[in-house]
């Protein structure tokens, strides 16, 4: 017994002895504890903020998303889509159960669907941008034209993350761009007849004022001329253009000796520029299949462009270069050149760089694209503002087909 009291007695006496310990320790966790309960106020309060925001952009999302007048879809990485905005609902008259996956699919135009998911499984794929023009379904049966967008939202590593999507009704614009064309083709065939017989009558006049030694008469006569030739190369290229946009312009394909044609367009040119230098370094010849007349025309295009966008160069360089599978041909000129900006548009319709003040319709080049690619060849260029450019074509030696 007397051993047990000696036990609770050196008891005691330790625990007096961790007593300020204790008591400090305790302190110390009262703090860390009001720290952590500080910590944790201020984190709820953070976190009730942030559900805030992300709520609010959310529902700024949502606001923007129905608000606008397109239609707005998003998807997972792999095409599944998880969202359309209202106009998506109100437009195709689906509901999300209807629409989500890939049950779209039913709203795109037979004729179109086939491509679209070609280039969209492509897009995927290569995680790039898509961009197509469709025709979609509207809840009453009628098809409308779209453009339809998709950019793939990526994290900062580069990992897709969902595609946004945006589908734009541009039928009305499709529609109204149709009419033009339609006027352009019906304007320009109604012009050629009465601007050819002045052409007739004009030549038969000039050649009876030079028969009769009236040379102030002929001088006139032949500015009447060059003035006319001017018109009916415009006119054509309206022609041809409005032809080649509806797929109507005709090709008669022949067998083509290239060098015997490229001499013909340079001695035509030849007429038009007496100031500059044409210098040829062309090729051995080679026979082509092609149509004489368009491939022409490209060769003319490319000589009159060269000649009119470098008024102050002396020369223009005209090269070819055959290969087993191709022969290739550009015309260099020493001109103003095409700002980088500018470059991808030059083969468009009507494209025209605004500030130059050379007269032209912008619709010369957008037809050489036309001519060379029905012709299996490619059309590209070089230029730098300010140097000049290279204008080149080639086409394949032997036609498959
Ligand atoms: P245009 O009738 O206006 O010459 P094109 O289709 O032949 O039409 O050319 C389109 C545009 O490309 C021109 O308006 C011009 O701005 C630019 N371009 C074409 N060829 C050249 C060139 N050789 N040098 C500089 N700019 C050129």
């Amino acid at each position: 017994e007397g051993d047990d009291l000696s036990l609770i007695i050196t008891d005691l006496t330790d625990q007096k002895a961790i007593q300020p310990e204790l008591k400090e320790k305790n302190i110390l966790l009262e703090s860390a504890k009001a720290t952590s309960e500080k910590l944790n106020n201020e984190l709820e309060l953070r976190v009730k903020e942030r559900t805030h925001e992300l709520l609010l952009s959310r529902e700024h999302f949502k606001f923007l998303a129905d608000n606008i007048p397109v239609i707005i879809w998003t998807a997972s990485p792999d095409g599944f889509y998880d969202y359309f905005n209202h106009q998506w609902y109100n437009y195709t008259g689906l509901t999300f159960e209807q629409s989500k996956e890939m049950a779209w699919k039913q709203v795109i135009h037979p004729d179109d669907l086939g491509s679209t998911l070609v280039e969209w499984e492509s897009s995927m794929n290569k995680g790039k941008p898509f961009k197509k023009e469709n025709r979609l379904r509207s809840a009453d049966g009628a098809y409308r034209w779209h453009l339809v967008q998709a950019l793939p939202f990526k994290s900062k590593e580069g990992e897709i993350l969902a595609w946004f999507g945006v589908e734009t009704d541009i039928d009305d614009k499709k529609k109204e761009m149709k009419k033009k064309d339609e006027f352009i083709g019906m304007a320009s065939h109604e012009l050629k007849t009465p601007v050819t017989s002045l052409k007739i009558f004009t030549e038969i006049m000039l050649l009876d004022a030079e028969g009769k030694g009236n040379t102030k008469e002929a001088v006139m006569l032949q500015k009447m001329d060059k003035q006319i030739n001017k018109l009916t190369v415009l006119i054509g290229d309206l022609l041809d253009a409005s032809k080649a946009n509806s797929g109507k312009l005709k090709y008669n394909f022949e067998e083509i000796d290239f060098n015997k044609l490229v001499a013909e367009m340079i001695s035509e040119a030849e007429v038009t520029s007496s100031r500059h230098k044409l210098e040829l370094k062309l090729a051995d010849s080679a026979n082509i299949q092609g149509d004489r007349n368009r491939l022409g025309q490209v060769i003319a295009n490319f000589l009159s462009n060269a000649i009119k966008y470098s008024p102050n160069a002396e020369k223009i360089v005209i090269f070819s270069k055959k290969t087993d599978k191709d022969i290739i041909f550009s015309v260099r000129d020493f001109g103003i050149g095409i700002s980088i900006s500018d470059q991808p548009k030059v083969f468009s319709r009507f494209f025209r760089v605004s500030e130059n003040t050379f007269p032209g319709l912008g619709l010369g080049l957008y037809i050489c694209k036309e001519i060379i690619e029905r012709h299996e060849g490619t059309i590209y260029f070089e230029s730098k503002e300010g140097k000049g450019s290279t204008f080149s074509f080639s086409l394949p030696l032997k036609k498959t087909a």
